[in-house]
């Protein structure tokens, strides 16, 4: 069977072997779930098996020119559609002429000819619209396959077309087999697994930005000096601070969880004691520390301000204002009224 060494998504995987033993195979895929939730893994593997020629039941055999192509990155039969370069979207030309063009010709070398548009959010409903043309009297060897967030981005009339693979969370428990296998590959773990599943949520990806990344874990480190800091209003500190946050860097994401995470472990210590059950416990002291100097309140309105820049920082609010303010206001000592 097809995807044996992928964790989890068990109907994905029914549903996605099924098609492809029985041959009974859609021209259109829509899969859908959040960022790191897979699935780019999963379409690869699943349009691997489909471009086949010589398929065993749901699997690609390894060796035929489609697959052996196809694994060194140049298999004509697939055409991979992205964003430009740091664009916002993906171009109505684009959409119509090469898709129309790829799709035009059978494939070469291939049982099917692909098209895999990533982040298909990024296409306007132009866009959509020029794609859909190419839905309404697909040639049989033809496949499109759509990466995207949320369904929400999409026209009725695509969705309509589309089979839907909905990737959903994983487990903690499938959380933590992928885990184990990472760190096997990476030479032991130094990350606590409670750290890992708080931050990776069910999500897959998200064990990658922590993990075989020692520039993670010296981030966060930093950040649990600088906490202090930043509650005295320090301006050293807050500079540092704001300089470790780039909404383009890969760990934009966990640098926010550290520091929400941070302030709620030293919230529930103040109010709740030492001992108390936190994620970051490899900093217990630090926090107990912090929780009592700051105090519940202080850090309950701080953990709001996190909240409250991380979602305008989301919505491409001016960075540099967004930062400063959250910064701003965890350094303010006026007193809450309780
Ligand atoms: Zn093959």
């Amino acid at each position: 069977m097809a995807f044996e060494q992928l964790i989890g998504q068990k109907d994905v995987k029914d549903k996605l072997n099924r098609a492809l033993e029985t041959g009974r195979l859609g021209h259109a895929y829509i899969f859908t779930g959040e960022r790191g939730i897979g699935k780019k893994t999963f379409a690869k593997e699943f349009l691997s098996a489909a471009m086949c020629t010589n398929r065993t039941g749901s699997c690609r055999c390894g060796k035929c020119r489609s697959c052996t192509i196809l694994e060194e990155g140049n298999n004509p039969d697939l055409l991979t559609i992205t964003a430009a370069d740091g664009k916002s979207f993906i171009s109505v030309d684009r959409i119509r002429d090469d898709i129309r063009e790829t799709i035009s010709k059978a494939p070469n070398f291939s049982a099917k000819r692909v098209v895999l548009i990533e982040e298909a959010e990024k296409m306007n409903e132009a866009a959509q619209n020029a794609l859909l043309k190419t839905f309404e009297e697909p040639p049989e060897y033809a496949m499109i396959i759509l990466l995207c967030d949320s369904l929400l981005t999409m026209l009725e009339t695509i969705k309509s077309r589309a089979v839907v693979v909905d990737l959903k969370r994983n487990t903690d428990a499938e959380i933590l087999e992928r885990l184990g296998k990472t760190e096997n590959a990476n030479g032991g773990g130094s990350v606590s697994n409670e750290l890992v599943l708080a931050y990776a949520d069910g999500i897959m990806g998200r064990i990658d930005d922590i993990i075989g990344n020692g520039e993670a874990m010296e981030k966060r480190r930093e950040l649990s000096k600088l906490l202090p800091g930043v509650f005295d209003g320090d301006i050293e500190a807050k500079n540092k601070v704001k300089d470790m946050i780039d909404a383009k860097s890969r760990q934009f994401d966990f640098i926010f969880f550290s520091m929400t995470s941070f302030v709620r472990d030293a919230m529930v210590l103040a109010r709740f004691g030492r001992r108390t059950k936190i994620i970051n416990a490899d900093f217990r002291d630090e926090l107990f520390a912090l929780g009592g100097s700051v105090g519940y309140y202080r850090l309950r309105d701080a953990l709001e301000s996190i909240d409250t820049c991380y979602k305008n920082l989301g919505r491409n609010a001016v960075p540099d204002l967004t930062v400063d303010n959250m910064l701003i206001r965890m350094g303010m000592r006026e007193e809450t009224g309780y």
